[in-house]
């Protein structure tokens, strides 16, 4: 057992090396695995973040605008309002009898000519002719009773400006954006309707103004969805209705301002939009940069980044597989040679001509053995054993005859032994010793006889021994270890004294070392 174990010691020694390189590679290998995946975590992060960044930049710009936006209407349409405010003040309590035309006219005109927004400046009558305009020249018949806001204005009584939607005029072929007032008589009955009107261009120029994406888009609609200006500005879209569109449905009746991603009802694009109504007036705004204008700089950024990023674990693992396979090499070079250090020891332990282990070897154990024993208090037998005549048998049959019988006879000994840690060597020539940890005397005699009863039974003629057949003698000597003094030389000499007895007495037979110095067991 010991001497197995000695052996697989040194076996771990030799494997160590081998271990070493295997947890070396375990290690690069998960060292490199960690830094590529930390790369891999920091490089998607930062992506991310990126894509965040242009998300949170975007609701700035479309946010800025749409308040830009917001104040550009709700002071283009303020300015028409108090003046229209003036104006009706001054007709109705003047009286409608009394109007000075040129007076008033040079005021509309002169008004007209300070508001770079205004189209025109319009007085109706309650039949729908014109009175008096900023122009100079007023069309004969023009009428405009039909007008939506003329017909709003005669059917209600209240006295707020309203905003109309676009309409094509009547005087210039202008798109414009009608901002009306009631008049009233005293006794409060309909006395016509006062008009400003705002060019759809002054929007159009004003929005085509802002550095935004081509797809970006700005709308100037009324609370009800109808559009009134867009950009990109494309006529068939004025009128068009929001109703039913994202943020009119879902976002406008909850809060007054916001940002919020939708499809365009219009052009069917993806935006990023943020929208705002006008305080004074039933007017919305919504500036909106297309989803694409936003994701594409991130995209292109981050597909170099993935590029860059690929191009370094591809690197990183290159370098790893070198690595990783010179390791390889150096585990598969160091099993090799602790392989071939195994077999060389085996071989320089092993007798060659019967496979037992040989002198060395019971030299190797011996003393580890014995120490073992002590330690654990039992006793080791040792037993030499001898082969009778046997000078005889090779001058009779020849040396290899006399080689196949040490063979045999090798056999025979591996057949007795039973125990692992049992350990039979060829001492020399055709002198053999078992070696037998935990053994007795009692026991080495009960393993010698079933050694003679083995040999026996393999019937091995040998016609120069007086009894005809192959036979041994042997010396046993068990040595105490409870006592002092026992060693390897003393118990070798012990069991070789009993043999030279054994020899004596006649052979084919065998003794036990009564007490040769040492602490022999009884
Ligand atoms: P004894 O009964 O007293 O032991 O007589 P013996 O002839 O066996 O005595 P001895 O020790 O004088 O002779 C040993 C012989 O064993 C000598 C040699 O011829 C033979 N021998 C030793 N080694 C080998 C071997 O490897 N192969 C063979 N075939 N014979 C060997
Ligand atoms: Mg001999
Ligand atoms: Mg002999």
């Amino acid at each position: 057992m010991c001497a197995a174990r000695k052996q697989d010691d040194d076996g771990l020694i030799a494997v160590a090396g081998e271990g070493r390189a295997v947890a070396l590679f375990r290690l690069v290998l998960a060292f490199m695995l960690v830094v590529m995946l930390a790369f891999a975590l920091v490089e998607g992060w930062r992506i991310w973040r990126d894509y965040r960044h242009a998300f949170s930049n975007a609701e700035n710009i479309v946010t800025n605008l749409a308040r830009a936006t917001a104040q550009h209407a709700e002071d283009a349409i303020r300015q028409v309002d108090a003046i229209t405010a003036t104006l009706a003040e001054r007709l109705e309590g003047d009286g409608f009898d009394h109007i000075n035309r040129p007076r008033l006219h040079a005021l509309l005109a002169k008004q007209k000519s300070i508001m770079p927004q205004l189209h025109g400046l319009f007085v109706y009558g309650p039949d729908g002719h014109w009175i008096v305009t900023d122009q100079a020249l007023i069309p004969a018949n023009a009428n405009n009773a039909d007008r939506d806001y003329f017909v709003y204005h005669r059917d209600h009584a209240d006295r707020g400006v309203r905003v109309g939607s676009v309409v094509r005029s009547r005087s210039t072929g202008d798109l414009i954006i009608p901002i009306s007032r009631r008049l009233e008589y005293p006794d409060g009955s309909f006395a016509g309707v006062l008009l400003g009107t705002i060019k759809v261009q002054w929007f159009v120029k004003y929005y085509g103004d802002f550095k935004i994406d081509e797809r970006g888009a700005l709308v100037l609609a009324k609370r009800d969805g109808t559009i009134l200006v867009r950009r990109p500005f494309v006529e068939p879209a004025v009128g068009r209705s929001l109703a039913n569109s994202e943020i009119f449905r879902n976002h406008l009746p909850y809060a007054a301002e916001g940002v919020a991603e939708a499809v365009a009802v219009v052009d069917g694009t993806a935006r990023l939009y943020a929208y705002r109504a006008l305080s004074s007036y039933p007017l919305v705004v919504e500036a909106g940069l297309s989803r694409e204008s936003i994701v594409a700089p991130w995209r292109h950024d981050a597909i170099k980044s993935l590029a860059v990023l690929l191009f370094l674990l591809l690197g990183l693992a290159a370098f790893a597989g070198v690595v990783l396979r010179q390791l390889r090499e150096r585990i598969t070079i160091e099993r090799a040679l602790h392989q071939a250090h195994q077999t060389l020891k085996a071989l320089a332990l092993t007798d060659s001509l019967t496979g037992l282990g040989n002198r060395r070897r019971l030299d190797a154990v011996f003393e580890a053995e014995l120490k073992r024993a002590r330690r654990q208090g039992y006793p080791v037998a040792l037993v030499m054993l001898d082969l009778d005549y046997f000078k005889a048998y090779n001058d009779l049959y020849g040396h290899p005859a006399g080689d196949q019988c040490l063979r045999r006879f090798a056999e025979v000994l591996q057949q007795a032994l039973k125990r692992p840690a049992d350990l039979a060597v060829r001492y020399g020539g055709e002198e053999f010793t078992l070696l037998l940890p935990d053994t007795d005397t009692h026991g080495a005699e009960v393993l010698v006889v079933e050694v003679q009863q083995l040999l026996r039974r393999q019937l091995l003629e040998h016609g120069g021994s007086p009894l005809g057949r192959v036979s041994f003698s042997a010396g046993i000597a068990v040595g105490d270890l409870a006592r002092e003094g026992v060693t390897a030389e003393r118990l070798m000499a012990a069991a070789d004294g009993a043999l030279y007895q054994a020899k004596r007495q006649g052979r084919d037979g065998f003794c036990v070392a009564a007490n040769a110095g040492v602490g022999v067991a009884p």
